[in-house]
């Protein structure tokens, strides 16, 4: 049995340096417990602060210890009902090959209704942060005009296309590279898309709503989240997802200094963690999972093949190398 272990903490961008692979025995299922085969692996933004010892929403991985995360796998032995082998469930021992666990802490998943990633994507935990953070955080409302940072992403890409379908009159994404910004105004029906790294974000994003914005999903903060207050509009709400432009840094971000239009624009600006909101979940699949069938939602995957090459693929996805939900495949 193999795992990815976190071997020192990142000093800024993480190296492969900072993970390693151990070769472990892993004992058989004892009661309650199932026996796992990873097959897919989710690779996420948030492992970037638990690599940290800061305090935080969610505790830190421990330095020689396996890291943890999202993972869909087969059930190879159980000692409990209802758990099958050759059961396929979603778990939270990720980053390793084989895990035993709580049968209570595994759902199980069907690999008949949807592709398995899409259990670590757009069906799952990314694609409740969109569906949470969008509707009931930022209260959309139809002839909302909104703007999405890190859109091209998992979270980002599912956020801009639920504002379509639910009536937006303008959704305006960015994204870093040329080829992202394409994908998101031939593929994903954005009005219009820029890439942030091609000049100043508070330039690009007043040319592409001339009119304002009414709802900002942040994925991204600094520079992305002054710009969006710039071109707000009053009452406009803000839900702060997340801030990956800063999870790297050594030292504090220099943007946002606008602050002060928060009082003139009456601005709601509010924090949002997706594990508040899994009483959603039923009505997120209910609403969700026939749009992901009929292709009116899309959604795509950037798949590393190798457990061995999720530290790589982790970095990479820091760096934008993902674009939709980053996958590792066992
Ligand atoms: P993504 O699939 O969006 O991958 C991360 C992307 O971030 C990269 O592809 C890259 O795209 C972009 N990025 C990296 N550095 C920067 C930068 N300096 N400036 C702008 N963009 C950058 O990841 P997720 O969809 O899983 O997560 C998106 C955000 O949502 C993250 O901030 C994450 O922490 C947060 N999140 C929060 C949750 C919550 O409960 N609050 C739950 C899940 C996610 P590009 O090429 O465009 O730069």
């Amino acid at each position: 049995v193999t795992e990815v272990r976190l071997a020192s903490r990142p000093v800024g961008r993480p190296t492969l340096d900072d993970f390693s692979i151990a070769e472990v025995e892993v004992p058989g299922p004892g009661p309650g417990e199932i026996l796992v085969r990873n097959v897919e692996m989710s690779v996420d933004p948030y492992m970037r602060g638990r690599m940290s010892a800061a305090k935080s929403y969610i505790a830190p991985f421990e330095v020689g210890k396996v890291m943890d995360g999202g993972a869909v796998g087969v059930v190879l032995e159980s000692t409990v009902d209802g758990f099958e082998p050759g059961d396929h469930v979603l778990h939270g021992f990720g980053w390793r090959s084989h895990a035993v666990l709580p049968a209570k802490k595994a759902h199980k998943v069907d690999p008949e209704a949807a592709p398995l990633g899409a259990y670590l994507g757009v069906l799952g935990m990314p694609g409740l942060t969109a569906y949470s953070g969008l509707f009931r955080v930022a209260e959309f409302k139809e002839g909302d005009t909104v703007f999405v940072s890190g859109a091209a992403g998992a979270v980002g890409s599912v956020v801009g296309q639920l504002a379509k379908l639910r009536g937006a009159k303008r959704v305006i994404g960015s994204a870093g590279s040329a080829e992202k910004v394409r994908h998101l105004l031939d593929d994903l029906g954005f009005d219009a898309a820029f890439n942030y790294k091609d000049g100043p974000v508070a330039e690009q994003l007043k040319a592409a709503a001339p009119e304002g914005i009414d709802v900002y999903f942040d994925n991204v903060g600094g520079e992305h989240l002054e710009a969006a207050i710039a071109s707000a509009n009053v009452h406009a709400r803000f839900t702060i997802c997340g801030m990956i432009s800063v999870y790297n840094a050594t030292e504090p971000p220099a943007a946002p200094r606008n602050l002060a239009q928060v009082i003139g624009k009456r601005l709601t600006i509010k924090g949002h963690l997706v594990g508040d909101h899994y009483d959603l979940q039923s009505q997120f699949l209910a609403e969700v999972a026939p749009l992901v069938k009929q292709g009116r939602l899309r959604y795509e995957e950037t798949v590393v093949e190798g457990l061995e090459n999720a530290p790589q693929a982790f970095i990479d996805l820091l760096d934008g190398g993902n674009t939709g939900k980053m996958l590792v495949r066992l």
